[in-house]
């Protein structure tokens, strides 16, 4: 049923008729129902004696895990509904987006009659699905810049095709559509149109929730699996119109998902700042990692990515994939995707293991995978991610992060620490000029650093300098650890004209000296009182002992130059001696 005839006729769908593409099995379905479904009276009082349950949980279980999973969808519904600002009558949950995938052709394709398009090179269970419900499948290649070709589009178009497909970003190309021309073909289309966004969160371009409102046709999918974190827990989310939603929710199981993946999804959205500082975090990484490939043996060329994961084109993919799990990384190969030959997909990791690949990746063509010498013509190359000021980075030691959440009546905190980063920050305090000083420490310190913090700003900076203070140090005790092998003292000698000297010592005390004079008692928008403030519980809890003085004329110079050397001094302190030691005559600091 490929590409036949017909156009003129869907050029001009008229209005579009959910009615008219429900299966007729769908419509007359009547949906399983439970006894307590049917219940009326009150649910706390009740016993239930009507699912065959145990009656309690095996002790260790969760409390309620004896029980079929009876709101836990509903609970979810509403946080997730709340994060995208939709209605939860437009929230389908699903085992993962591959059940709404099956789902949406099941309810609206007649097997052995009815097709889907896609648009490969792309995610290939649109297709496993559509083979599974025995439905034909209309391919539209991509063009040579992975764009949608709209008048293919129109042409390939014929009565049979209920559901169309995109994937927006692109899985494995990595690059987004043109909004118009998915809008014009939604519009121009009586069946379905699914747009995948579960990479939506990695791309700088808007999601189409907003258009559902517009289009009775549309089905955003999007999952936990990948920004959230939860691919274990598996839960997908298609958001429709109530029509489409309430159809979805008739023919789907019951208890299609299980309690415990929905709370750990209610989790996930009520820890928002940690996912976005982690979708921030990926995304620098991925940037990096792209310029890194474009040096490597055999790579002809890194496309641009919205996704977190790159797509490299080389002279031999095959060649390079067999190479790469020889070195125990494992990419993935696309090599005999449409357009996509020579191609393979690599996810964007940690620091680490970005580093491990490109590490495998050098010693391509070397004999005896030596990493010394001259590989494919290439000078060697040195390792990048290493602060030149810590020798412990050439014996690769793992790179110390931690991630702190603090929350307070007035204050919400959430910081990521990387001691061993490059002095990249990302900073949102909602102020100003405390967001400047606070990158003082991340790039001056070399470290990597993202700060959101929401506080009683309209009440005063108070709060939200102190808990921000509070968080540091706990995110800087967090990451040290057992602080073996750090340097431990760090001391900062006089800065420009300010003059600034900051003495620190992680030994596991907190104590705190102060000898800074301000001429006014503001700085931007902060008191100026404020800034020993900051300092004393940052050193509360971090457990060092911190002495900071400062002099010169001008205050805001004054302060910035007692971040700065705030900064230099925390650096020299976490430093790695490459012995490994412990920097102490007793057992523990
Ligand atoms: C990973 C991925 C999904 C997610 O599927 P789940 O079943 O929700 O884990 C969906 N669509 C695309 C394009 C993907 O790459």
């Amino acid at each position: 049923m490929n590409a036949s005839s017909t156009p003129e006729k869907e050029k001009n769908p008229g209005t579009f008729d959910l009615n008219a593409l429900i299966r007729e099995n769908i419509k007359k379905l009547k949906p399983y129902q439970s006894a307590r479904d049917e219940f009326t009276g009150d649910v706390d009082e009740a016993i239930f004696l009507d699912a065959n349950e145990q009656p309690a949980a095996l002790n260790g279980l969760p409390e309620g895990i004896n029980r079929y999973p009876k709101f836990a969808q509903d609970i979810l519904k509403e946080r997730l509904a709340a994060v995208r600002g939709v209605s939860p009558g437009q929230v389908f949950l699903g085992n993962g987006s591959d059940e709404a995938i099956d789902l949406i052709m099941r309810c609206f394709a007649r097997p052995g009659a009815d097709s889907i398009m896609v648009f490969p090179p792309t995610f290939g269970m649109y297709a496993v699905s559509a083979r599974i419900n025995d439905l034909g499948i209309i391919s539209v290649p991509l063009d040579s810049d992975f764009m949608i070709n709209e008048e293919a589009v129109f042409r390939a178009m014929d009565p049979s095709c209920r559901i169309i497909f995109f994937c927006n970003p692109n899985n494995p190309t990595a690059n987004t559509q043109d909004r118009e021309v998915m809008i014009r073909i939604m519009e121009n289309f009586r069946g379905i149109v699914v747009v995948d966004e579960a990479y939506i969160d990695f791309c700088p371009e808007e999601s189409l929730l907003p258009d559902l409102e517009k289009h009775p046709n549309l089905v955003v999918l999007q999952t936990f699996s990948k920004a959230w974190g939860l691919a274990g827990a598996r839960v997908g989310v298609a958001f429709a119109s109530p029509e489409i939603i309430s159809i979805l929710n008739k023919a789907r199981a019951p208890y299609n998902l299980g309690g415990p993946a929905c709370q750990l999804a209610v989790k996930a959205l009520n820890n928002y700042a940690e996912c976005r500082i982690s979708i921030r975090q990926t995304i620098a990484a991925r940037n990096k990692l792209s310029k890194a490939l474009q040096t490597m043996p055999m790579v002809e060329r890194v496309y641009p990515s919205n996704a977190n994961f790159l797509l490299v084109k080389t002279s031999d993919a095959n060649a390079v994939y067999n190479h790469l799990s020889d070195h125990g990384v494992v990419v993935r190969n696309r090599t005999t995707e449409p357009g996509c030959l020579g191609c393979l997909r690599v996810t964007v990791g940690t620091e680490d293991e970005n580093e491990q690949l490109l590490e495998g990746w050098k010693k391509i063509g070397k004999p005896g995978g030596d990493s010394e010498g001259e590989a494919a013509g290439k000078p060697a190359r040195k390792t990048t991610a290493a602060p030149p000021s810590d020798p412990a980075h050439a014996v690769s030691l793992p790179s110390r992060t931690a991630t702190v959440r603090r929350q307070t009546a007035e204050t919400d905190i959430t910081i990521r620490l990387g001691l061993d980063g490059s002095g990249r920050a990302n900073i949102v305090t909602g102020l100003g000029f405390f967001d400047h000083m606070l990158q003082q420490i991340a790039r001056h310190g070399l470290f990597d650093l993202d700060i959101e913090a929401t506080g009683d700003l309209h009440i005063d900076a108070h709060h939200t300098v102190e808990d921000t203070a509070i968080t540091l140090g706990q995110a800087f005790r967090k990451a040290l650890g057992n602080k073996k092998g750090i340097e431990r003292y760090g001391f900062e000698l006089p800065m420009d004209d300010s003059r600034a000297k900051v003495l620190i010592d992680f030994g596991g005390r907190s104590f705190f000296k102060w000898k800074v004079k301000f001429n006014s008692d503001h700085t931007g928008e902060l008191p100026t009182s404020l800034y020993p403030h900051f300092f004393r519980s940052f050193s509360e809890a971090a457990a060092c002992n911190l002495h900071i003085r400062a002099k010169g004329g001008d205050d805001h110079h004054k302060i910035e130059a007692a971040f700065k050397a705030f900064a230099k001094a925390l650096r020299m302190a976490v430093t790695r001696n490459p012995a490994g030691i412990l920097p102490s005559t007793k057992e523990t600091l």
